[in-house]
């Protein structure tokens, strides 16, 4: 399937503030050790308006969408 898209982070620039878990926390994690992980990567229907707004939202803009190559 072409066209696959995914959220990244880049960990020199993310400080852990959380505010993209407060968009959707089922998408973004961020842990007591201050690590964030993103829990759905994958932009879909159902993830693609909070993951814009979380893009949109980091203040280290520490966030982005990549196209990624699935697979045939
Ligand atoms: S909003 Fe940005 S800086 Fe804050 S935890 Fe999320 S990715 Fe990191």
């Amino acid at each position: 399937m072409a066209g696959k898209r995914n959220v990244i982070v880049d960990y020199g620039l993310c400080e852990a503030n959380a505010v993209c878990m407060g968009v959707n926390p089922e998408i973004f994690h961020v842990d007591d050790d201050d690590h964030l992980t993103i829990l759905k990567p994958d932009v879909t229907a159902d993830t693609e308006e909070d993951i814009d707004q979380a893009v949109r939202r980091c203040p280290r803009q520490a966030l982005s969408i990549v196209e990624v190559d699935a697979p045939d």
